[in-house]
């Protein structure tokens, strides 16, 4: 008799114990819903959708372990039970390893012996690593709870840039990442800062798809000689930090390597720039280093985790990502570390966020989190780093690229951790669709329109290419992401997507070109402007 695993199909790893039906649709409908928004994708009503492929971003199912802590969700104003509940699964997670302590039980089981919730818990002090606690952290802040991803990196750039400006008003700043995220680039664009983009230099080579269980290449990293140049080029004083993201959302979702990790965190501390994390993520890239990179395989999750983090200065991370939960962001940097020195020299840094924390977003114990939120998203962190769990998601995601590839739709390969993304450029190769028709846009219009399938062009319209010099053309790539929302979808959601691709790939020469019709100057155009997609040509 053949054990389970030799059976060769995958082994069911969940089940569903609540079930949303979707609507009934038709194609007119679609047609009058996507003209009243604009050719929008992201103003496109969800509910009239088959499948939702815009965002992994706050759009996964959480666990039944999450909806139950819900009720252990505490809504008070000053550090409501969450908070530290939070803050020690943070801890636990990216700094602990194996040896996790996991204090939430005191409170998912109802302890109450007191003297054990203070010791443990509520008055236990930390020091030294991302999160203070108790008295250090009143004293020395450096641990930020805020509503999303986006906001840390508000919090982060803002606070920094006036600190740069008043130290040397005359240079430009530079921010190189291995590829930044549209809201990390914006953000620190709209603080007069310059995002650089060092891909990894074999982002598109080929990549044979029947090898995708076997290796991987990691073409997330970051260009490590490209950023010896970039430093040597700029001057260090021009670079007040760098960023790695985990995995590579912008590269296609490809995962980056620990040795790229390590390589880049020496480079940066050779020339003592600190070294951030964008850490969306960071549990689907632990687990491909596991499958790929040598000398992890017998490592934990969260072994790889801790040791991932052990090279950095600090982090911003979605909550929204990795399945964790359904919003929650932070900010987090190592207590008297690199970042803290350096940014310092004029009253602690770490004050300063906290002031524009309360300022922006709510006071430290909660970050304009609620309370039942604060609770899904310490549970979410222990659910996500279970490897039963991310086999299951990362397979799931690989399916989707092998059954586009046998089909012949240009995919990048491997398949990231959390997105499939079309080539756009090779999907229309031998038709006239040209980098400025923005194909991607109108191959997403159509298949919202014909199937019910909406995706996320990310490529010269999100990325604005026609705004952007030469220069800063080189760093946008031209693709479509599907991005898959975690435990929501199984492989009957594949199929139906990957028989509309294939229909539409068949039928390229039909995809309109499209124009940009409202406000192609606005910042973050893809979220805002309105599109015409040229039906006549
Ligand atoms: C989603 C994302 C962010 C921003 O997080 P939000 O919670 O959406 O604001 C930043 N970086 C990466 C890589 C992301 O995927």
């Amino acid at each position: 008799m053949k054990t389970m695993h030799e059976l060769n199909v995958p082994v069911p790893v969940k089940r569903s114990l609540v079930v949303r039906n979707n609507k009934e649709v038709s194609k007119e409908q679609r047609e009058i819903a996507l003209k009243e928004t604009e050719y929008s994708m992201f103003s496109f009503p969800a509910d009239m959708l088959v499948l939702d492929f815009l965002s992994d971003s706050g759009s996964t199912s959480m666990t039944d372990l999450q909806w139950a802590s819900l009720f252990h969700g505490d809504e008070s104003y000053g550090r409501n039970k969450g908070y530290y509940v939070l803050f020690e699964a943070i801890r636990d997670t990216f700094e602990r390893g194996d040896d996790q302590k996991r204090a939430i039980n005191l409170i998912l089981s109802g302890e109450t012996n007191v003297e054990r919730l203070m010791d443990e818990l509520y008055l236990k002090p930390h020091e030294g690593g991302f999160v203070n606690g108790g008295i250090h952290q009143l004293a020395r802040p450096n641990a930020f709870l805020v509503p999303q991803g986006r906001c840390a990196e508000h919090l982060l750039f803002s606070t920094i840039a006036p600190i740069l400006k008043e130290r040397n008003p005359d240079i430009e700043y530079y921010i190189p990442n291995n590829g930044h995220f549209d809201t990390t680039e914006a953000n620190i664009a709209a603080n007069g800062m310059h995002p650089v983009n060092l891909f990894s230099v074999n982002l598109f080579e080929e990549f044979p798809p029947d090898q995708m269980d076997v290796k991987n290449p990691f073409k997330g990293n970051m260009d490590s000689k490209e950023l010896i140049v970039f430093i040597e080029n700029k001057g260090v004083d021009s670079i007040p930090l760098i960023y790695l993201t985990i995995t590579n959302n912008t590269a296609a979702g490809q995962p980056v390597s620990l040795n790229n990790i390590k390589a880049i965190s020496e480079i940066a501390q050779s020339y003592e720039i600190p070294l951030f994390l964008d850490a969306c993520r960071f549990a689907e890239n632990s687990f491909f280093i596991k499958e790929f990179e040598d000398n992890y395989k017998n490592y934990s999750i969260l072994e790889i985790i801790k040791e991932t983090f052990s090279y950095v200065d600090g982090f911003t991370i979605s909550f929204k990502k990795d399945g964790l939960a359904n919003i929650g962001g932070g900010l987090f940097f190592r207590d008297r570390g690199f970042f803290y020195n350096k940014f310092s020299d004029n009253g602690n840094i770490g004050t300063k966020l906290k002031e524009k924390q309360i300022l922006t977003f709510g006071n430290d114990s909660y970050g304009g989190l609620s309370g039942r939120a604060i609770m899904s998203i310490a549970v979410g962190l222990y659910e996500v780093v279970k490897e039963q769990y991310l086999r299951e998601r990362i397979r799931l995601v690989r399916e989707f690229a092998l059954k586009l590839s046998q089909k012949g739709v240009p995919v990048v390969l491997p398949a990231g951790g959390h997105a499939v993304y079309i080539n756009v450029e090779k999907f229309f190769e031998g038709t006239d669709m040209k980098i400025d028709d923005f194909g991607g846009v109108g191959f997403s219009i159509e298949l919202l329109k014909h199937y019910g399938i909406r995706a996320c062009e990310l490529g010269p319209f999100a990325f604005e290419w026609d705004k952007k010099t030469p220069e800063q053309r080189k760093g946008i790539l031209n693709l479509v992401r599907f991005a898959i929302p975690r435990n929501v979808y199984d492989s009957s959601h594949i199929n139906y997507a990957v028989a509309a691709i294939t229909e539409l790939y068949e039928n390229r020469e039909n995809i309109p070109k499209v124009e940009v019709s409202r406000g192609a100057n606005l910042r973050l155009r893809h979220f805002q402007s309105g599109l015409q997609p040229n039906y006549s040509i």
